[in-house]
């Protein structure tokens, strides 16, 4: 039997996991074009295969319709999205025309033109709030989204369950929880392996933010390394993944353990200084991971291969 080949739209391709996304579909045979106004991405991150660039906004509503029209394709991979947590607290409209009236605007276009599937990349890390020790967030938890970003995750997947009923538009949520790896943005507020990366191959010291005091290990996150996120997005193209799915390791990890990991790997000497509580971060979140995801990369070994790419890169 031979492997379809798709016409994958990948929204956000320019992005940390949309160009992964884009290098796999591309390893796999896939045609690939990319939607990306490049607010957070960059240019260079979108692999020299691509069909097509388009830089435009998801906001963009003829411009979406129009690149759907003319290109044709079979899935949609939505990555696109404002993704700063702080950013969304801040302007939560602004968040809300990106993350949910652009994700709109690519379903509309999916509708019109008979796309056949969108894979949407949501957040396990945000909408399921705090989960409390020894526990495991399943996707059946009711949902407590406390920003506006998760807010507008959970709306949108509350979408595609409309567009799936009126419409028929097939969907997958993948819901990620703390993704980390080789071209993460380290310098923003988020991506605590990017940035400890980033200051320790520098040579600068790194703080850990307390859990509750300062002192302590720091918050506990399910870090899930980019090709395990890159693999769940083809295994819903092929099927294998249905519904809505955690993209998670189910493995507790303070940010104390990042740190000692990356300085392990990178062979440092590092001051690590601790820092207070940030408002507003959730002391823990940990997802119950999907065991049609098989093996999974390990901690030491994606912080290894994530500090090298750094090490290597210079970014
Ligand atoms: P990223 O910022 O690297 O990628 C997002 C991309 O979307 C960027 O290339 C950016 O330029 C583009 N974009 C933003 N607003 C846009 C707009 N209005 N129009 C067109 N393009 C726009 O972030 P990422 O970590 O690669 O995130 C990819 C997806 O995964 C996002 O939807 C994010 O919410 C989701 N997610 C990420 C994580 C994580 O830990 N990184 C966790 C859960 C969910």
């Amino acid at each position: 039997m031979t492997a379809t080949i798709h016409r994958a739209l990948v929204t956000g391709g320019a992005g940390f996991i949309g160009s992964h996304l884009c290098d796999a579909l591309l390893d796999a045979g896939h045609e690939v074009l990319v939607l990306d106004d490049l607010s957070s991405g960059h240019r260079e991150n979108v692999p020299s295969g691509v069909q097509t660039f388009r830089a435009l906004d998801l906001r963009d509503a003829a411009g979406v319709r129009a690149m759907v029209r003319d290109l044709k394709p079979t899935v949609v991979f939505h990555q696109g999205a404002q993704t700063s947590v702080s950013a969304s607290v801040r302007d939560p409209l602004g968040d809300a025309e990106a993350n949910v009236l652009g994700s709109l605007n690519v379903f509309e276009a999916c509708v019109a033109e008979n796309v056949g599937k969108v894979v949407f990349a949501s957040t396990g890390g945000a909408i399921y709030g705090e989960v409390p020790a020894g526990q495991r967030a399943t996707p059946e938890w009711p949902a407590r989204p406390l920003s506006p970003y998760a807010c507008a995750k959970y709306a949108v997947e509350r979408y595609l369950d409309f567009y799936r009923s009126e419409h028929g538009l097939s969907s997958v949520v993948l819901r990620y929880a703390n993704v980390y790896g080789p071209r993460q943005d380290p310098h923003g507020e988020a991506g605590v392996v990017a940035i400890f990366a980033k200051r320790l191959i520098a040579g600068s010291g790194i703080h850990i933010n307390a859990m509750a005091e300062p002192g302590d290990d720091g918050c506990v996150r399910d870090y899930v390394f980019v090709e395990d996120v890159v693999r769940a997005n083809l295994l819903a193209l092929q099927g294998t993944l249905e519904g809505t799915v955690n993209v998670a390791t189910g493995v507790p990890t303070t940010t104390r353990a990042i740190a000692d990991g990356l300085v392990r790997a990178l062979k440092v000497e590092a001051q690590i200084d601790a820092a207070g509580r940030r408002p507003g971060d959730l002391q823990r979140s940990v997802l119950e991971p999907t065991p049609a995801l098989g093996d999974l990369v390990s901690l030491e070994d994606g912080t290894a291969r994530t500090a090298a790419w750094f090490a290597e890169s210079g970014r």
